[in-house]
């Protein structure tokens, strides 16, 4: 008998919501980001992206159209409605959207697996599919406390790491956040009690600080027979405060790691797919992690995806413990519309010359940031790779700044001291050009 399926028509489609019904909806129902309920700002309707620009469903500050300079939270390298990306999600959805991944498989989440431990540091060979970056952190600390449970070394719970870090907002990544002055400071009575670190200097290209050196080296040695991994960003410290540090201390901490019998989280979410001027931070620094967490850009902006790849050492020691198994299984796990889109948007990178676009973007920024550093009220303007960051000596006023930089047809997302921008690799010079034009703009007015 055929499947009972009716005619698409049997769901009529819906009129277009005039943008102000929308608006009207949106503050009587919808949470946003980081916000109370109703939203304190009322937010921009987009009716479509595509290249490096949003469509706006109603004209803010006399502009139709923004260009993106966040890649909606570094996730949009090749901008929107690529048609490659495009191709790849419609030919998937042909097939099948998603199907469960206990007991099944597929090409798009087999393919996808193996290209990443293709192109991620040698030695990580086991891929975790998750849904999104807050639990791909959880996995990975889920994996290095079960690998020294499962050795006999279930004294080794906590984590460290230093401070000004970002790692997502779900329980465990809330608990090595920076715990002070971050969005998770409410809750620190209630999170686990984690081993912070100063810090790092400040200074992609500083050397690294003896004494700082010193430092990281007392807190991993009076804290190795507790600590089951320690869990840094490398290189780029995103959502804590957009600071960049020196290579070098990823080296150092994988050297105490080593000595001292911790596991070495590296958590990529923000920095992989390029945007630092490596494929993944770690190569800057030429060492591979026992475990790195992806997500952001890994499926180009299209679907949420991320992943926990470990090495071979961690898989095999949770996989020979008294519970041979990593008890962890999203619903929605390996889902092949994201892994078929994150596979092409992988190939697409790396299939073009990404480290001349983002030296090209990196020199627009640096040419066109320059300008903000002798504006009053700014501390620091600091470029690495295609992130481009002014930072002020006051908090920012958010409605003035997203105003100033939307006049100059940019779309902005400051926050706390801060106005920075990863526009997506394909932006061409021009648009690099005015989208530091906004942030200077925002910088004066916010
Ligand atoms: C964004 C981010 C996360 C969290 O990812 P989500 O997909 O938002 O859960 C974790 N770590 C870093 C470094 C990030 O930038």
């Amino acid at each position: 008998m055929p499947d009972r399926v009716p005619a698409p028509s049997a769901v009529p489609a819906l009129p277009a919501l005039p943008a102000d019904e929308l608006l009207a909806l949106d503050r009587q129902h919808v949470w946003h980001p980081y916000g109370p309920m109703p939203g304190r700002q009322e937010p921009l309707v987009v009716e479509s992206a595509a290249g490096v620009r949003l469509r706006l469903g109603a004209p803010a500050e006399g502009q139709d159209e923004l260009i993106d300079g966040m890649s909606s939270w570094w996730s949009a390298i090749h901008g929107y409605n690529h048609p490659v990306l495009n191709e790849a999600v419609q030919d998937q959805l042909g097939r099948m959207s998603h199907v469960m991944f206990g007991g099944l498989t597929h090409e798009p989440a087999v393919r996808l697996a193996a290209r990443l431990v293709e192109i991620t540091p040698a030695g990580l060979e086991h891929v975790f599919l998750a849904d999104s970056g807050s639990v791909a952190v959880e996995v990975a600390v889920k994996m290095c406390l079960q690998y020294w449970r499962s050795i006999g070394r279930s004294g080794k719970t906590r984590l460290m790491t230093w401070r000004g870090g970002y790692h997502g907002d779900t329980w465990q990544p809330m608990a090595v956040c920076d715990p002070e002055g971050g969005m998770h400071e409410l809750w620190q009575g209630h999170l686990p009690r984690q081993v912070f670190a100063d810090a790092p200097p400040g200074g992609f290209d500083a050397a690294p600080d003896p004494a700082y050196v010193a430092h990281l080296r007392e807190v991993v040695a009076r804290h190795a027979d507790e600590l089951a991994a320690v869990i840094v960003e490398p290189v780029v410290q995103g959502a804590g405060g957009m600071r960049f540090h020196s290579p070098g201390y990823l080296r150092v901490l994988r050297e105490l790691c080593d000595e001292f019998g911790v596991l070495l989280i590296l958590d990529e979410i923000a920095t992989g797919f390029g945007r630092t001027g490596a494929l993944f931070a770690a190569d800057h620094a030429g060492i591979t992690p026992d475990v790195m967490c992806i997500g952001k850009a890994l499926t180009g902006g299209y679907l949420t995806l991320a992943a926990a790849l470990c090495t071979s050492r961690v898989a095999d020691g949770i996989s020979q413990g008294e519970v041979p198994v990593l008890a962890h299984g999203p619903t929605f796990m390996g889902n092949p519309l994201a892994a078929s889109v994150a596979l092409a948007s992988v190939d697409l990178l790396l299939g073009q010359d990404w480290r001349l676009e983002v030296k090209r973007i990196e020199a627009g920024l640096r040419e066109g940031l320059t300008p903000a550093a002798g504006l009053p009220g700014v501390r620091e303007v600091r470029v690495l790779g295609a992130i481009g960051v002014v930072q002020l000596d006051h908090d920012v006023d958010m409605a003035a700044a997203t105003r100033a930089a939307v006049r100059e047809g940019v779309w902005l997302r400051p926050f706390r001291d801060m106005i920075y921008t990863m526009p997506p690799f394909v932006t061409g010079d021009a648009d690099v050009a005015r989208i530091c034009r906004a942030v200077c703009a925002a910088a004066r007015e916010g």
